[in-house]
């Protein structure tokens, strides 16, 4: 899937509710992402981005690719897109997150 795909699906994701925040601390925070009746963690900490199901390492790292950074599939932008609405973008943001909801 293309950028554009991964970002275009993100938003449907998040668009259709199925995005919470479920965890935050000071050092990480966590967005629980349905998908195809399935269920992904998307963590987000100091060193970046990261699903618990799509592998990272693996698209990071390609040879002909060898330019570091995140990879980031669908779930981590639909939680991007969860964090904006979280922080209130386009609207007056306040610079807390808002509590997490547990997870069901
Ligand atoms: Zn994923």
């Amino acid at each position: 899937m293309s950028v554009q795909g991964r970002i275009q699906k993100g938003h449907k994701l998040f668009l259709q509710g199925n995005v919470d925040l479920v965890f935050e601390d000071e050092t990480m925070i966590q967005f629980h992402v349905k998908s195809n009746e399935k269920d992904y963690l998307v963590s987000i900490n100091t060193n970046g981005f990261r699903c618990n199901e799509c592998e990272d390492w693996t698209y990071r790292w390609k040879p002909s690719t060898n330019n570091g950074g995140s990879f980031l599939c669908s779930h981590c932008y639909a939680a991007m897109f969860k964090l904006a609405e979280l922080q209130g973008v386009n609207s007056p943001a306040t610079l807390e997150i808002p509590q997490a909801k547990e997870m069901s």
